[in-house]
């Protein structure tokens, strides 16, 4: 382990500006396809190479890569790829604290922590995403109705930067540092490390239940009788045919089985490992406005087919999609749009029914929607509060941003969020018009940043 930091220090640059760290031309994409730039990045491996490109320079943070718009990267920023940070500084499995480096993915945590009998009851369905990814982004994970958000489970984090040394952040008050930092899409500087609460894990299997759902009217109700209890709880719903059937799908309620005294706890790992910029290596679209109807259609029969209850690892329980990784490459190079929407309970029926409408009159085809319930507090750019949350797919091309569009006005007219790191497209007037603090956000980021040397792409179409 190597923990050069010293603690609670506000440290001076240690490293001349222009310190030889090789810098690469690289062009990175967005997952989703829909932002590509050649940039110049840089992967620093000591922490006095993170200063290394001096106090005024440009720059972000790049984790795993993972969000679907381009929140790690930009076209005036020197990227500083933080994938060499991925050290585990300290774990305490009598506690369940563990402090590490930024970079460390959650699949680092699952395998050191697990089988000591802890998890991160946060967390986002891919392994290969970074804790700093999980912070800026204050992630959620499969039911943040019972959990909230990652946030929660920081204790504290150690931020670098050029303006301010190091600095050790506690939560504390509204729009300080800490606050800023956790769902501030990496602005506020470089997260070095963080201390995180873990959740005990008995050892046991995940028994996930299966349950029907008729129509996405019924959304509400049967969400609200299973996100109180079980551990992990989401849908899968099939919006591309409409009527009495628009939103017909299944309810995922998984709950911790007490361990089998006979049976040794398997921690699976077994995954395929796309790296971002592998995703749109097809150039032909499989999954397409035509064939929507069918691969929804085909997805439920599947489903119905297998056993109602099934007994699953926790690793295939925290990351379903570990597995099935190859859906999002079927979009092929131009790429998809994840629309996600934390939409207030008493405006989805009516949300519900609009997208009905409006998904036949555009002539999109929906390849996933999926829904879970939250419980928070709105607050700066964070995707949290009350309500539920509605993510929908389809491919990029006119007839998704026909339905983008839409959703663009349905969202702010519903008193909805959007979640600014799944769409690469999302304009600042509709972020600016359905986050009531975006302007606190704004102020209190140029406050603590007044040369504003954190940017990326998100930064600067959203005029941050
Ligand atoms: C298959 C899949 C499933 C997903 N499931 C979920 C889900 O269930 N819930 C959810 O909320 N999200 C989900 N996401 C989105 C994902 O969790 C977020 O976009 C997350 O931020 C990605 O983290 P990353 O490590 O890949 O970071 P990047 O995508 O590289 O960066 C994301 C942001 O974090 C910042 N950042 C990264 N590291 C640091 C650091 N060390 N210091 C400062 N800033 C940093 C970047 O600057 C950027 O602003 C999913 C994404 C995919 C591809």
């Amino acid at each position: 382990l190597r923990c050069t930091i010293p603690e609670r220090v506000i440290t001076p640059h240690h490293t001349p500006p222009g310190a030889a760290v090789p810098v690469a031309e690289q062009t990175l994409e967005s997952f989703d396809g829909g932002t590509r730039f050649a940039v110049r990045v840089q992967r620093p491996e000591r922490y006095r190479e993170v200063e290394a490109p001096g106090p005024e320079s440009l720059r972000i943070v790049r984790g795993g890569g993972y969000s679907y718009a381009a929140a790690s990267f930009g076209p005036h920023s020197l990227v500083q790829d933080n994938s060499r940070f991925d050290r585990i500084l300290d774990f305490d499995p009598v506690m369940g604290t563990m402090e590490c480096e930024g970079g460390v993915t959650l699949e680092r945590i699952f395998e050191v922590a697990t089988p000591a009998g802890w998890y991160l009851a946060v967390q986002p369905g891919y392994p290969g995403i970074t804790v700093g990814g999980c912070i800026a982004s204050d992630v959620h994970g499969k039911n943040p109705f019972r959990d909230g958000t990652f946030r929660r489970q920081v204790v504290s984090i150690k931020l670098f930067h050029p303006s301010h040394g190091v600095m050790v952040l506690d939560p504390g008050s509204a729009c300080d540092p800490f606050d800023l930092t956790c769902g501030g899409l990496g602005l506020t500087g470089h997260i070095l490390s963080a201390r995180l609460r873990l959740t005990r894990f008995g050892g046991g299997r995940i028994l996930r239940r299966r349950i029907a759902i008729g129509s996405a009217r019924d959304t509400i109700a049967v969400l609200e009788e299973h996100a109180g209890t079980a551990e992990f709880v989401y849908t899968w719903q099939n919006v591309t045919v409409a009527g009495v059937g628009f939103g017909r799908g299944f309810l995922y309620a998984g709950s911790m089985l007490e361990p089998d005294p006979g049976q040794r706890p398997r921690f699976s790992l077994r995954t395929s490992r796309p790296v971002p910029g592998n995703r749109g290596r097809w150039r032909w679209a499989l999954l397409n406005d035509r064939t929507a109807r069918v691969f929804n259609a085909t997805y439920a029969m599947a489903q119905a087919l297998e056993p109602s209850c099934r007994d699953l690892s926790l690793f295939e329980s925290l990351f379903p999609v570990a597995r099935r990784v190859r859906y999002f490459s079927l979009f092929g190079k131009a790429g998809f749009c994840e629309y996600q929407i934390l939409m207030p309970r008493q405006a989805f029926v009516d949300f519900i029914k609009d997208l009905e409408r409006d998904i036949g009159r555009l002539g999109t085809g929906v390849t996933l929607a999926s829904c879970k319930l939250f419980r928070g507090r709105p607050s700066l750019l964070r995707f949290d509060g009350d309500g539920i949350c509605i993510a929908i797919d389809f491919r990029r091309g006119d007839a998704g941003e026909r339905l983008a569009r839409r959703l663009d006005e349905l969202t702010p007219a519903y008193g909805g969020i959007p979640n600014i790191v799944k769409d690469s497209r999302l304009p600042r007037a509709v972020v600016r018009a359905c986050y009531p603090q975006f302007d606190a956000f704004a102020s209190a980021l140029q406050a603590f940043d007044p040369k504003r040397i954190y940017r990326s792409e998100v930064s600067e179409r959203l005029g941050l």
